[in-house]
């Protein structure tokens, strides 16, 4: 009898290859259902795969359970190819890109399901009832089913809970837990790495297992991504979907580093690290059991962070193609440098920098007094004004600050505000060099013929 401090033992590392876990060559898969669009949770459960796989020098595979006819929706299969792309994490078998465990549509897989369960029913493990076959459950009342999960430790059931269940609907499709099974044993799954909420799944899996005559695999369930209340992420209170990641300007090495940091610790409790590094240093031992909360204002400064460590001519293009080729790359070049510390997603660019494109009216509530004769001293000054050059606009400007004697911090916030329309926004006196002379101008004039 193993004692009770073993039974709790967490996936052991460093990885030995003579493990017992990795007797069997490493095979993950996760299966997402293609039912709407590309979930974080989905990515969230790739990246642990993906890793696992990775690490082990195993296989990654994506299986789409799309056996819920009524909940397929168009588009939605393409849309997992697309953020698990986007994020970096390509799997190795697919129905895109097809594999020796084909097909891996459970949409093409009925006829498996069905040969299988013909057997179960010679077998007296399984029975018709009402149209669908359900499973036949014979447990003594003392009998319990478990696992050694690879991050919780020993779990156990009472067999008696498992019951009778369905296998197959009336309609010929198969209920996930009868799929899952088949499709793991039939496709060499050696780990099944999921979220916790599969937990209550998996006495009925291994119950399966069993009858089918199959090895079971590995299981390791990590916690859910959860909002601040701690309930399940939901799109009620976070975004969900990785395209709306995509559109308002995360890069995707932060996402994945920001997700790899939930309910995962780097072991030398570094913050910010790549994917490939995150590779290198995972294991299943250092998965968290508690639930990590999703907290957005994290993600925004790890995007910041990774922007600034951007190099330009990377983030020019970047920004280039976020904007759909709308800023020339030349011109968001030259501003970069501006805004770079100051924006944390691509899309605050436009924010921030969007007046160098096209002006923008200011409200002339947010001007600070005297705007009209700063503006009209600026006209006159800049007007004689030859070189157009960082050096010379901030002597100039200065010189005329003081030979007015004007208010220093109001003078420029009104050119500020003048010249972009906002009291936020990168240094002025860069700005206006960038600007240019003309366009500055004429802005200033504009602002007086209202
Ligand atoms: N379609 C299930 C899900 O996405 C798969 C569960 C499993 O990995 O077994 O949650």
């Amino acid at each position: 009898m193993a004692s009770q401090a073993s039974q709790k033992k967490v996936y052991p590392e460093p990885l030995g290859s003579a493990r017992d876990e990795l007797r069997r060559r490493v095979r993950v898969r996760i299966a997402p259902s293609p039912t709407g669009f590309a979930h974080v949770g989905t990515a969230y459960t790739a990246l642990f795969n993906y890793a696992f796989a990775r690490k082990n020098k195993g296989k990654f595979v994506l299986r789409l359970e799309d056996t819920d006819v009524k909940r397929q929706v168009k588009g939605a299969e393409q849309a997992i190819y697309d953020g698990l792309s986007w994020l970096g994490l390509g799997w190795d078998e697919g129905p895109d890109k097809g594999g020796k465990y084909g097909p891996y549509r459970q949409s093409e897989r009925l006829d498996i399901y069905k040969k299988r369960v013909q057997k179960l029913i010679e077998k007296d493990l399984a029975y018709q009832d009402e149209g669908a076959v359900k499973f036949k459950s014979k447990f003594k009342s003392k009998e319990k089913v478990g696992w050694n999960d690879l991050i919780r430790g020993k779990i156990e059931f009472p067999a008696s809970e498992v019951g009778d269940f369905v296998l197959l609907k009336s309609n010929g499709y198969p209920t996930y837990n009868f799929a899952v099974v088949i499709d793991d044993s039939l496709m060499k799954i050696s780990h099944v790495i999921r979220a916790e909420e599969h937990i209550s799944n998996t006495p009925r899996q291994i119950v399966l297992y069993k009858a089918l005559g199959f090895d079971k695999p590995e299981f390791a369930h990590f916690p859910l991504l959860r909002n601040e209340d701690k309930s399940k992420i939901s799109k009620r209170k976070n975004p969900v979907s990785l395209s709306w990641y995509k559109k308002q300007g995360y890069l995707p090495g932060a996402l994945i580093n920001f997700l790899c940091l939930l309910g995962w610790s780097h072991p030398e409790e570094k913050e910010i690290f790549d994917l490939k590094e995150f590779v290198e240093k995972f294991s299943l031992g250092r998965v968290r059991k508690a639930g990590p909360v999703f907290n957005l204002k994290k993600l925004d400064w790890m995007n910041g962070e990774y922007i600034r460590k951007t190099q330009n001519v990377k983030l020019k293009t970047q920004i280039f193609e976020f904007f759909s080729k709308k800023y020339s790359e030349e011109k968001i070049e030259e501003i970069l440098p501006l805004v770079k510390d100051r924006i944390k997603t691509l899309k605050e660019f436009e924010s921030l920098a969007g007046f160098f494109f096209k002006a923008r009216k200011p409200k002339p509530g947010i001007f600070e007094k005297d705007y009209k004769k700063h503006i009209r001293a600026l006209i006159k000054t800049l007007e004689n004004t030859e070189s157009w050059e960082g050096k010379n606009i901030d002597k100039i400007l200065f010189g005329l600050v003081d030979k007015n004697g004007f208010h220093t911090g109001g003078f420029f916030m009104n050119l500020r505000v003048a010249i972009t329309g906002s009291r936020f926004t990168p240094p002025i006196n860069e700005s206006i060099v960038i600007l240019g002379r003309e366009e500055t101008i004429s802005r200033l004039k504009s602002i007086l013929s209202n």
